[in-house]
């Protein structure tokens, strides 16, 4: 996985690329030469995050931007909440950053090793119904466009060109800063546990309700659920010491649960079974800690994965469909389905745009087959007027794509106007967004600036 002299691969291991060439920018001027350089030579170009999407979306036969190097926290205003940082710098250092300032991310999703840039271009969120996605923390974006000029896209110079560049897709230009408004530093009291699948989803706008954060894991065949819970206390931090973390992460996650799903990969039939054992091993885990440090935690154990955005009341419905799916064709699904909550944006493609949202997502093992189980879910989520993550495994087209978010046409003008050639695209943008329009056809009022 990761970048090599020559290559580019995915977490999930299955999506790589060889670049024409590839270019590790150290300088906002290394990213304006790279577009420009770019464009004497027809190529098209894209940045690339962590390479933690699980969609092609940082693909490229052309130049490949890295800017690991760009990492830096630029300037910090305690007062006010406000952090302006390099685009390449991970969520596990910013956040680190942010507590040695008394500041914290609003909401965070299950790991911290996705750059900012990569993280917020998809929608990356966490769950938690009257929190947004994390790109909703975004209130300036500075990012060097199709001509190679870098650009300020903030609420006063550019409103549209900042709710398009939130939830970017990758398909505006090389984000090279970005300014966030954080929230004071918290701690988080986690609470894990298992209860009847039933019950919880009968209850679950009174579960989402009544914690800051609230998400399920629904285990096919088990009829059990896992329960995460994290509310704000007033109290220290008190992380565990390593033998416990190795106990709870190292052997439960690492240990217990990949041998458990590579013995279903091995075996299909003994997937329930062995499905009722992880929902038992699982049990009951409180823990008290600083809140980035309770959001996320590492991932061992790999797999492919789909996430749809829904309507919130159609949440529940589209996970019992979902259920009674795998068991109508019998399909060997050793991962629970995935259940969480997020209050709607205005991102112009931002999944939760517009609504609240639930979000569910599926996943399967490394190495087993995931399309025929993935489509059927697609399908589901289809009939309730979903919208796939960007950065997860899906089969929409800008066909299918364009019809679900009300601002579409706003979003292609703000593409025309900073990436006026296609410097930006590659097969994933040109699937799912089509190719650059012409400005004037799209016809937006202020499309060419909304200064
Ligand atoms: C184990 C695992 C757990 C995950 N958990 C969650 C979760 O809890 N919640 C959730 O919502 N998602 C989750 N994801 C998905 C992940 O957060 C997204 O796919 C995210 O985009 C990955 O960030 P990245 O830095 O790896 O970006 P990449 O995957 O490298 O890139 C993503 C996109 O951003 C673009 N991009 C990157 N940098 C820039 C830049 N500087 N300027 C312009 N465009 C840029 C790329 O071109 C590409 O289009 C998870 C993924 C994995 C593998």
């Amino acid at each position: 996985m990761g970048l090599t002299d020559t290559t580019f691969t995915t977490w999930a291991g299955d999506e790589r690329c060889r670049p024409a060439r590839i270019v590790r920018a150290r300088t906002v001027d290394d990213v304006r030469d790279a577009v420009r350089a770019a464009a004497r030579d027809g190529l098209t170009v894209k940045a690339v995050g962590s390479g933690h999407s699980f969609t092609p979306a940082a693909m490229t036969d052309g130049v490949l931007v890295d800017i690991a190097a760009l990492d830096r926290v630029l300037d910090v205003d305690r007062e006010a909440g406000l952090v302006r940082v390099e685009a390449g710098i991970t969520i596990h250092a910013l956040a680190d950053a942010l507590a040695g300032h008394g500041l914290a991310f609003e909401n965070l999703g299950d790991i911290d090793r996705q750059t900012i840039a990569g993280a917020t271009a998809t929608g990356t969120h966490g769950t938690g119904g009257a929190l947004r996605n994390i790109s909703s923390q975004i209130v300036a974006v500075d990012l060097v466009d199709g001509h190679g000029d870098l650009v300020r896209l903030d609420a006063t110079t550019d409103p549209d060109g900042l709710r398009a560049a939130r939830v970017s897709v990758g398909a505006l230009g090389i984000v090279v800063a970005v300014t966030l408004r954080c929230v004071p530093a918290y701690v988080l009291r986690g609470v894990d546990t298992t209860a009847p699948l039933d019950e919880v989803l009968d209850a679950v706008d009174e579960r989402v309700a009544a914690h800051r954060h609230f998400e399920l894991y629904a285990f096919p065949h088990a009829r059990r659920a896992l329960t995460r819970t994290n509310d704000v206390v007033d109290e220290p931090a008190t992380p565990p010491g390593r033998v416990a973390r190795f106990l709870r992460q190292g052997l439960l996650e690492t240990y217990a649960l990949r041998g458990l799903s590579a013995a279903g990969r091995a075996v299909p039939p003994a997937i329930p079974t062995l499905n009722r054992t992880v929902v038992r091993l699982a049990g009951t885990t409180v823990r008290t800690d600083r809140s980035d440090r309770i959001f996320a935690s590492p991932r061992h154990v790999r797999f492919m994965e789909m996430e749809y955005a829904l309507p919130r009341a159609a949440t529940v419905p589209a996970v019992r469909e979902i259920l009674a799916t795998i068991d109508r064709h019998g399909y060997a699904v050793n991962f629970p389905i995935e259940v969480r909550f997020v209050a709607g944006d205005d991102a112009l493609l931002s999944p939760a745009h517009g609504r609240d949202t639930g979000y569910v997502a599926v996943h399967a093992y490394h190495g087993m087959e995931w399309r025929p189980y993935f489509r059927a879910v697609e399908a589901i989520a289809d009939a309730h007027g979903g919208r796939p993550h960007w950065g997860k495994r899906h089969f929409q087209t800008a066909g299918s794509l364009a019809g679900r978010y009300p601002e579409w046409d706003r979003f292609q003008a703000v593409r025309s106007r900073l990436d006026p050639e296609g410097r930006f695209a590659n097969a994933y943008t040109t699937q799912t967004l089509g190719p650059v329009r012409d400005t004037a056809r799209v016809g937006i009022a202020g499309a060419a600036g909304s200064a």
